[in-house]
């Protein structure tokens, strides 16, 4: 019985290669609390990345939640987002005190409409913290003018949206902050981490001490903040990672390649088109199903999938404003698009090494059952 192909598989450099980058920290002996290796990632990181100044964290969520903290909004302040998301956009809201407002999503790019932020906001409105979807990013241009107009903040969750560009510049480098996750899961990976992005310095130099208790020195304590900082061994990896990483991102344009050509030739299989001006780091292979052309639903392939050793994600799936936790406290009635696409979404095994005879496979399994 062959080994179960999982949805992903976390990059890594050698063994080798991450012992000589550790070694030196059996000289210093400083572990975590901004060390070299923290800091020198941070310098590559803004390069590669295109953006102003930077962060790390000890993972994207984290980042999130503390920008939010940092941009000090009111309390029950309503926060435009969408649920078609993963938990963590809607908890770091939540958990700042504030309401999530959910709007729907656009059927193409699965990222926020823009077209109807402006009908969701109140004088409670105080910000928008839109999701770049699978590395599909949001109407910035619009998103931008409404906020300008309202006078709302905006922080962007790039968390699948590591590397890309969007007419050249840095998706990082929009709004009033922006988050990427360092997760093992994602397209680059410290083990566990995340950044913050932001042309606000003075931000940066807030996030530097909230995410240490808010200690700003040895006698003062400025914030009340939670311990959020990167350590050595995960800036280590991000150091390894970073080295081979635009080549791992070559390998997924080619499995993706592969995907795509196979997968446009069956009927009620849609695959979302990289959009203009965006370079992708092709992060996922979402598929949505219509079963009405496909002749099967979403849950039953995954299930036939499954059964054959292939691990698909429902990703996203339930939308979070459905999570129990919340127990129907937010409004979330007119999202007709983001619960079609989220019935209906499957993200299909992607990583850089996935064999090309596998993506033939599970491209003839799903050609099969239909
Ligand atoms: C992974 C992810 C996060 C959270 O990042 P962690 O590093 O796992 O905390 C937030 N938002 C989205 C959309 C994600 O995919």
């Amino acid at each position: 019985m062959q080994e179960k192909i999982l949805v992903t598989r976390s990059s890594m450099p050698s063994l080798d290669e991450y012992v000589h980058e550790i070694e030196s920290l059996w000289d210093s002996h400083w572990l975590t609390n901004m060390g070299a290796k923290h800091e020198l990632l941070r310098e590559e990181l803004k390069k590669y990345l295109k953006v102003d100044a930077i962060d790390l964290l000890t993972n994207g969520h984290m980042a999130l939640e503390l920008v939010l903290q940092i941009l000090n909004m009111p309390k029950g302040g309503e926060v435009i987002t969408t649920p078609f998301t993963f938990a963590s956009t809607t908890h770091a809201i939540v958990r700042n005190g504030l309401v999530p407002v959910f709007c729907d999503i656009n059927p193409d790019t699965y990222t926020i409409d823009a077209s109807k932020i402006e009908s969701l906001i109140t004088d409670n409105t105080v910000a928008i913290v839109p999701v770049h979807v699978y590395g599909n990013i949001c109407d910035i241009e619009k998103i931008d003018e409404i906020a300008k107009r309202h006078h709302l903040k905006v922080v962007y969750d790039a968390a699948h949206a590591f590397g890309e560009t969007y007419n050249d510049r840095g998706i990082g480098s929009f709004g009033d902050a922006s988050i990427f996750s360092f997760h093992a899961t994602k397209v680059f990976n410290t083990i566990e981490g995340g950044a913050v992005c932001t042309k606000d310095k003075a931000l940066i130099d807030k996030m530097f001490v909230v995410k240490d208790f808010g200690i700003l020195d040895q006698e003062r304590v400025t914030e009340v903040g939670p311990n959020a900082k990167m350590n050595e061994f995960c800036a280590a990896m991000g150091l390894c990672n970073l080295r081979h990483l635009d080549e791992e991102i070559e390998k997924r344009k080619k499995v993706v390649g592969k995907y795509r050509n196979l997968l446009s030739s069956i009927p009620g299989i849609k695959i979302c088109n990289i959009q203009d001006g965006v370079k992708s780091n092709y992060s996922y292979l979402p598929i949505v199903v219509d079963e009405k052309i496909y002749g099967k639903t979403r849950d039953d392939l995954y299930e036939y999938l499954d059964e054959n050793g292939v691990g698909a994600r429902k990703y996203f799936y339930p939308l979070t404003c459905d999570f129990e936790c919340f127990d129907n406290q937010f409004n979330c009635y007119e999202l007709p698009v983001a619960r079609f696409i989220s019935e209906r979404v499957l993200t299909l095994p992607l990583y850089a090494d996935l064999p090309v005879e596998t993506v033939e496979m599970i491209c003839r399994l799903i050609g099969d059952f239909s």
